[in-house]
C-alpha cells in the first residue's frame, strides 16, 4: 500500500529521532478552514494547527494571494544583501506592536534559529555566557537553544556553548513546593532566582529566557505575579529579559503577546511558527542598544525573504482584521467551559493554558501521578473519533490543544465532545508507565 511504504521509506531515510504521532502514522494531503484530509481518504477537524503554526486554518485566500502575488514576480529570493521591500515593511509592522521602545527587527527561518539570535545578542551585549531559563523549558534545538531547554527528553547532550542555570517554572505542584499559595510561591521564586544569581552563577549575568506560558511543558502558565518578580529581581542587575514567544504570539493566548498577561515588557522579543503561516520566518525584535551590540557582520540567507515576509503580513492584516486574540480568549473560554461540563474522568488531573494554548493532563486517578500512557491512548482515540490534538508535556502527559485561531463555536463543541468521549471510553491495557513517546514541538 502506497501509505505504509510511505512510513517504510520515513524510517529508512529520516533519523530516528524524529518522532512521528500515532501508531499508524499520518499523512496529510489536504485541508480546508480547520479541517485536513488525510491519505487515509478522512477527514480530521484540526486542533494542533501543524504545532500552532496554521493559525489562519488552511486554504485561506488572503494568504494565496499574498503567496502567488510574490511567486509572479519571478523573484522568490534576492539575499539581505539587497533591499527587500517586503522585510522592511514586516519588519515596521512587528516593531509597532512589539510593545519595545524604539526596537529594531532580525528576521531567520525558524524559531531555534531565533532564540540562537537572542543568545548571541544578549551575551555578547552583556560580555557574558551565562543564561538563565525555565524549568521545562523548551526553546529549539540548535546548540544554544538546546542548552537553555529545561526538558530532559528534548536535552540530546550536556555540551552547551553556555552556562546555564534553571528557575522555578509556573508548575508548583514538583520540587516541594506544593501547597504554597500563589503569593508565597512567587516570593520563594525571586528569592530563590536572587540567590542563584549571587551565588551559583559568574558576577554577571547576560539575560534570563522565558516564555510567557510553556507551550510543550503542557500549556504550563507562569503563576501570577511570577515574570513580574523575577522582572524585578533582573532589572536590578541590568540582566536582560527575553520573551520567546515562539508559541505564545500573534494572540494565541488571548493577548497579542504572552508576556502581556504579566506586566512586564521584554527587552527582547522571539517570534515564529504562526506568522509566516507555514512560510519559514522567525526573528528577533528588541531594544535598539541590544540589537546594534554585533560587532561583526552577521546575516541569515534566508531569513525574512520576500514570499515569507508577505505571507506574514497577509497574516497579520487578517488577525487585526478579524481580531483574533479576542476570538480566541472567546474560543478558549467556551473550550474550557464545555471541557469542564463534560470531562469528568477523574484520570484528567487538569487543564491548563491561556486562549487558544491549552493542555489536558492525564494522571493516574488514584496516585494523580502522570499518565504518559493514558494520553497517549486519548490521543490515538481522538484521531478515530475525528480529531487531531498533540501530545506533550514535561512528563508526557498531556494532550497538547491549538487550533487555528480561527476555529469557529461549533467546532470547539464538537472537539470538547470528541475529547470527551475520548477520555471516558479509554481503557488503558497493560503497564500504563510503559516508555513515554515524545511530543512533537
Ligand atoms: N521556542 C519555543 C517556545 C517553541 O515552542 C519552539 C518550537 N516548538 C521553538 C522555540 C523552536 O522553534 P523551531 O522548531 O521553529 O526551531
Amino acid at each position: 500500500m502506497a501509505h505504509s511504504d510511505l512510513l517504510g521509506r520515513h524510517r529508512a531515510v529520516l533519523p530516528p529521532w524524529v518522532p512521528l504521532f500515532y501508531e499508524d502514522p499520518l499523512e496529510i494531503e489536504s485541508g480546508s478552514g480547520r479541517t485536513v484530509r488525510g491519505a487515509d481518504g478522512r477527514d480530521y477537524l484540526d486542533f494542533y494547527a501543524g504545532v500552532a503554526v496554521n493559525i489562519l486554518g488552511y486554504d485561506v485566500p488572503e494568504i494565496r494571494e499574498a503567496a502567488e502575488r510574490t511567486l509572479r514576480k519571478g523573484v522568490v529570493h534576492s539575499s539581505t544583501f539587497y533591499l527587500i521591500r517586503e522585510q522592511i515593511e514586516l519588519a515596521e509592522r512587528i516593531a509597532d506592536v512589539s510593545g519595545i521602545d524604539d526596537p529594531v527587527v532580525f528576521f531567520t527561518t525558524s524559531g531555534s534559529e531565533a532564540v540562537e539570535t537572542a543568545l548571541l545578542l544578549a551575551t555578547q551585549y552583556r560580555q557574558s555566557r551565562q543564561v538563565i531559563a525555565l524549568r521545562y523549558a523548551y526553546h529549539g534545538r540548535s546548540f544554544g537553544a538546546l542548552s537553555v531547554t529545561g526538558d530532559r527528553a528534548w536535552q540530546s547532550q550536556g555540551l552547551s556553548p553556555l552556562r546555564v542555570a534553571h528557575a522555578r517554572s509556573g508548575d508548583k505542584r514538583n520540587g516541594g513546593m506544593a501547597g504554597l499559595d500563589d503569593a508565597a510561591y512567587v516570593r520563594a521564586c525571586a528569592q530563590d532566582l536572587q540567590e542563584m544569581i549571587a551565588t551559583s552563577t559568574p558576577e554577571r549575568t547576560a539575560a534570563m529566557l522565558v516564555e510567557p506560558i510553556q507551550g510543550v511543558a503542557g500549556a504550563v502558565p507562569l503563576v501570577p505575579g511570577q515574570l513580574r518578580a523575577y522582572a524585578d529581581v533582573l532589572r536590578e542587575q541590568d540582566i536582560l529579559l527575553i520573551a520567546d514567544e515562539v508559541q505564545t504570539g500573534w494572540g494565541r493566548t488571548g493577548r497579542y503577546w504572552g508576556y502581556q498577561w504579566h506586566g512586564v515588557t521584554p527587552d527582547l522579543l522571539v517570534f515564529a511558527k504562526g506568522v509566516g503561516s507555514g512560510f519559514p520566518l522567525g526573528g528577533v525584535v528588541g531594544r535598539r542598544d541590544v540589537m546594534t551590540s554585533l560587532p561583526g557582520a552577521s546575516l541569515s540567507t534566508f531569513g525574512g525573504n520576500a514570499l515569507s515576509c508577505a505571507v506574514a503580513a497577509a497574516t497579520l492584516d487578517y488577525v487585526d482584521k478579524h481580531d483574533l486574540p479576542t476570538h480566541a480568549l472567546r474560543m478558549g473560554a467556551l473550550l474550557r467551559e464545555e471541557l469542564a461540563g463534560k470531562l469528568t474522568d477523574p484520570s484528567v488531573g487538569e487543564v491548563r493554558g491561556a486562549g487558544l494554548l491549552m493542555a489536558i493532563e492525564y494522571v493516574h486517578p488514584l496516585t494523580r501521578e502522570p499518565d504518559a500512557a493514558r494520553a497517549r491512548h486519548v490521543q490515538e482515540e481522538c484521531r478515530r473519533l475525528g480529531l487531531l490534538v498533540g501530545l506533550g508535556g514535561a512528563f508526557r502527559n498531556c494532550l497538547r490543544i491549538m487550533p487555528p485561531l480561527t476555529v469557529t463555536a461549533p467546532e470547539v463543541r464538537q472537539a470538547a465532545g470528541i475529547i470527551a468521549a475520548a477520555s471516558g471510553s479509554v481503557q488503558v491495557r497493560g503497564d500504563s508507565s510503559a516508555a513515554p513517546s515524545k511530543s512533537l514541538d
